[in-house]
């Protein structure tokens, strides 16, 4: 079974009105291959301007969070609703910075749960700090990442609509890149993880990696039998390196 493509960027708090117009303009004729898809996830306020220039382009547009309530008294959140009704597809869940920030897993699964009632597609980060790493338990953080959303009895029926990204905290925003190797077996284990739930389940989820993946060390990464494609922060803001990231997938 052959899954699903995708290049991701994630734009993070960056940008205005006239700098990210422009990286749409740039952007938005990229041509997805392979049956690829491109999806960009700008900051909140600028989402509905980002997906209506990108209407009559295949570019997807997602939000870089959700809350975990239902519409209501919680000022400063922004609901699943909202972001479908901006026009977003996906939704990025558990991103490192957001964890750093103290988002727990139970936050996650609420998150999780919302975004799929609401329509949303959850890409779930999971990633292990330079400090974990060092220790040697990568696989264990990972894992366990993933587990807290696999293992809730009330998600079963949702799990085909997850991506997943393996960011490495060490490698995000710093220049530093696992290598194709490394990022592989991280991946291997988490498709292994999934599959010992759901064998169909583990073929048709896109695993995506993501840490300073940039025109220089895609192509290498996208050869990985494991790597689905990338969620790529700092190179996304650049229209000509993301274009030339998104060519290279196949
Ligand atoms: C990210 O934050 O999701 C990311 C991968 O950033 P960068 O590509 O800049 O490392």
């Amino acid at each position: 079974m052959s899954r699903q493509k995708l290049i991701m960027g994630n734009w993070k708090m960056n940008g205005d009105r006239t700098t990210l117009h422009a990286l749409v303009q740039h952007i938005k004729g990229i041509k997805p291959v392979a049956d690829s898809e491109i999806v960009v996830f700008p900051p909140f306020v600028y989402i509905e301007k980002v997906a209506y220039e990108l209407r009559n382009s295949p570019i997807s547009v997602g939000g870089q969070n959700l809350s975990q309530d239902e519409n209501g008294a919680h000022t400063g959140e922004i609901s699943a609703e909202m972001l479908v009704d901006v026009g977003c597809k996906y939704v990025l869940i558990g991103h490192s910075e957001c964890r750093q920030r103290g988002e727990t897993g139970e936050t996650l699964q609420h998150k999780f749960i919302k975004a799929v009632l609401a329509g949303l597609k959850p890409v779930l980060c999971v990633g292990e700090t330079q400090a974990q790493r060092l220790e040697h338990k990568t696989e264990q953080i990972v894992l366990a990442q993933l587990e807290s959303v696999l293992n809730l009895p009330a998600v079963a029926s949702f799990l085909p609509q997850m991506t997943v990204a393996y960011e490495p905290v060490w490698a995000i925003g710093t220049g530093l890149t696992a290598t194709p190797q490394e990022a592989q077996k991280v991946h291997e284990m988490l498709r292994g993880a999934i599959r010992e739930k759901d064998k169909t389940l583990a073929e048709k989820i896109s695993i995506l990696y993501g840490g300073s993946v940039k025109g220089n060390n895609a192509q290498h990464l996208f050869e990985m039998p494991d790597i689905d494609g990338a969620l790529i922060g700092g190179a996304s803001l650049n229209g000509e390196e993301f274009k030339t990231i998104c060519h290279m997938i196949g």
